[in-house]
Formats: structure tokens, C-alpha cells, sequence
């Protein structure tokens, strides 16, 4: 049975994309989440509401041990079961200049994102090498492109998945494993709550945030077997924000 492992698919982006790649694939889907274990249990009822199945997969993505253990365990309990696809979606923001910045928000943000995605990332090619097969979506961010002030970590670590992104890409394609990421600008999640929507939509020339479920679209998209010539490439979704 095919199988996808999201990423911080508790809230936000990575519940919709989740529910998203249960309907349009029906895939059995890997709910994975950091500590919220009941926004967790939400997703699952609504990719049990959408006709599909799944599990929960706590783990925290920037430290190996917890990554390894949890997905071999896995495999073992789990024998004929793939994950061929992965959407790293796991990411966190701790905004403010870089003047001030304490050295635990570079270090959190960073280590989230890049060795989260780094740690699942080896952990679960292995079996697509293997099989010859498998879908890899990285989320990005408008950040890693533009970058942003205040966002120095933020824009560092989402510039860094988008380096990895393309040369991991090349690394694989033989083995036809698709590697893309997706760079969404302003969408209306927990991470963007206290944000100023009126002030930032001015910039966004759609007048408006993004909604999650644009982005799952995109990626439920870049996971089909439509996709399967595009990889190495970040596809932006921000309203038009130029970046
Ligand atoms: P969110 O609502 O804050 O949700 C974050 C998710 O990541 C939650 O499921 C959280 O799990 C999980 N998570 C955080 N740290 C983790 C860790 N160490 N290990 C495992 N899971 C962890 O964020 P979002 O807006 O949906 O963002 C999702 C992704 O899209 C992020 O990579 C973000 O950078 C990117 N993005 C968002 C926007 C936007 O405007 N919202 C724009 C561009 C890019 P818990 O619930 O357990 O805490």
C-alpha cells in the first residue's frame, strides 16, 4: 500500500495537504506532529471524513533518534506498507532583527527546517531508492527567495531547502524520485495569526492571503503522475507578491 508521510500535518498547511492527498490519491497518510496531539487527532477524522485512512507518527523532526525510531518501528509493524511520498512541511517562525536575535531562534528555526529535513528525509528515500520511485515536496516559504527583514533565520533556513531542493533533485531523478518545493507567500494559518492582514494584503497584489488549501492543491498536484517530468523546481503560490 502507498503511503504519505506529512510532516507537521497537526494545523495549518500540513493538515490540508494531508486531508488533500488522501482524497485525490488515496494514499494512507502519515499524520505527523510535534506535541498537539489533538489538532493531530483532527486531521485524522478529516481524512477519515474525506473516505481515506491514516494514523498519527509524534515525532519531533530535528532530532534523528526520534525520527529514526519512529519510522523504523514503524516499517517493522508495517511490512508491505511504502511511503512514497513525503511532503516536509514541518517549520516554525521566531521573527525579530537579526541585531537582537537570541542564538536559540537561529538554532530552532534552522534546525527545524533543515534537519528536519535532512533526518527525514534519509530516513525515508531509502525504501523509495529502493523501489525505484517516490515524490518529495519540501515546503518553502516567499522568505527563502526575497528574503525578508526580520525573518533573518527564517529566510536562511526556507533559502536552505531550496538549495537542497535542487541539488538533491539531480541526486535522485535517475531513480525516478521527483524532488520540488513549494514557496507560498502570505496563508492564513496559526503561523500568520498575529500578523496584520489589512496592512500586508496592500503589497499582495491579489489583495488577499492565501488559503491552505490552495497550497494543498499545488502539492496534491506536484505528487500525481501529471508531474512526473517536473522536479528540481520551486513553484511559487503568493497572490503575486514578486519574488
Ligand atoms: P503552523 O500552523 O504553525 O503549523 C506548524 C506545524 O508544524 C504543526 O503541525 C506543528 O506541530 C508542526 N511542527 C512544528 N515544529 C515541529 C517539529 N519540531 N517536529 C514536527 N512537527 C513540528 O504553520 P503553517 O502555517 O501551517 O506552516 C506550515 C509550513 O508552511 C511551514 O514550514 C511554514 O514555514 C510554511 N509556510 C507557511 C506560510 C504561511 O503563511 N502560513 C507561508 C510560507 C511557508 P504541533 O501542532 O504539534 O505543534
Amino acid at each position: 500500500m502507498n503511503c504519505a508521510l506529512v510532516t507537521g500535518a497537526s494545523r495549518g498547511l500540513g493538515r490540508a495537504i494531508a486531508v488533500q492527498l488522501a482524497k485525490d490519491h488515496g494514499l494512507y497518510i502519515l499524520v505527523n506532529y510535534a506535541t498537539n496531539h489533538e489538532a493531530a487527532q483532527e486531521t485524522l477524522a478529516e481524512i477519515r471524513q474525506a473516505g481515506g485512512d491514516g494514523e498519527l507518527l509524534q515525532f519531533n523532526v530535528q532530532t534523528r533518534s526520534e525520527v529514526d525510531h519512529s519510522l523504523n518501528q514503524w516499517r517493522e509493524q508495517n511490512e508491505g506498507k511504502f511511503i512514497g511520498v513525503l511532503v516536509n512541511n514541518a517549520g516554525i517562525t521566531r521573527d525579530g532583527l537579526f541585531m537582537w536575535m537570541p542564538e536559540k531562534d537561529w538554532d530552532d528555526v534552522m534546525n527545524i527546517s533543515t534537519k528536519g529535513l535532512f533526518n527525514v528525509t534519509q530516513n525515508a528515500i531509502q525504501q523509495m531508492l529502493r523501489k525505484r520511485s517516490g515524490r518529495i515536496v519540501n515546503i518553502a516559504s516567499v522568505s527563502g527567495m526575497k528574503g525578508v527583514a526580520g525573518q533573518t533565520n527564517y529566510s536562511a533556513a526556507k533559502g536552505a531547502i531550496i538549495s537542497a531542493t535542487k541539488a538533491l533533485a539531480q541526486e535522485v531523478a535517475k531513480r525516478k524520485i521527483t524532488v520540488n518545493a513549494v514557496a507560498p507567500g502570505f496563508i492564513t494559518s496559526d503561523m500568520t495569526k498575529d500578523l496584520n492582514e489589512d496592512e500586508l494584503k496592500q503589497m499582495i497584489p491579489m489583495n488577499r492571503f492565501g488559503k491552505p488549501q490552495e497550497v494543498a492543491d499545488l502539492v496534491s498536484f506536484l505528487v500525481s503522475d501529471k508531474a512526473a517530468y517536473i522536479t528540481g523546481e520551486v513553484i511559487n503560490i503568493n497572490g503575486g507578491i514578486y519574488s
